[in-house]
């Protein structure tokens, strides 16, 4: 009779593992894709901006499929988007950007560009 109970046992305990273990792995799976925080890119070739979700620094062009493409901040006397490098450098925000034309800090927030 115990023999037939930790068999018993040893089938829940399985299967209950079975459940459990897709549960653990969830939690340590990357950021989803509609998870990521939508940044401002620049061309650092063009200067043209785009909204794309934070990924990479230097992120590939759409267009041109090239790694030219680094976070940028809004200049608001030239209205329109600097490079400014690292994403880093963005999110910890050390020391101020300005910019090169003006020699005025950038900031974060601009008219946002296409979405690609
Ligand atoms: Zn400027």
């Amino acid at each position: 009779m115990v023999y037939v109970r930790s068999i018993l046992v040893l089938a829940i305990l399985i299967a209950v593992m079975r459940i459990a273990t897709p549960l653990l792995f969830s939690g340590a799976q990357p950021v989803r894709e509609d998870q990521l925080q939508e940044i401002v890119y620049v061309d650092t070739k063009s200067g043209e901006s785009f909204l794309l979700r934070a990924r990479n620094s230097p992120e590939a062009h759409p267009g041109t499929g090239e790694p030219t493409l680094v976070p940028g901040m809004y200049c608001e006397k030239c209205q329109a988007w600097k490079p400014v490098g690292s994403m880093e450098q963005l999110q910890t925000g050390n020391g101020t950007r300005n910019c090169p034309v003006h020699k005025t800090p950038l900031v974060r927030e601009g008219p946002l560009p296409e979405r690609f």
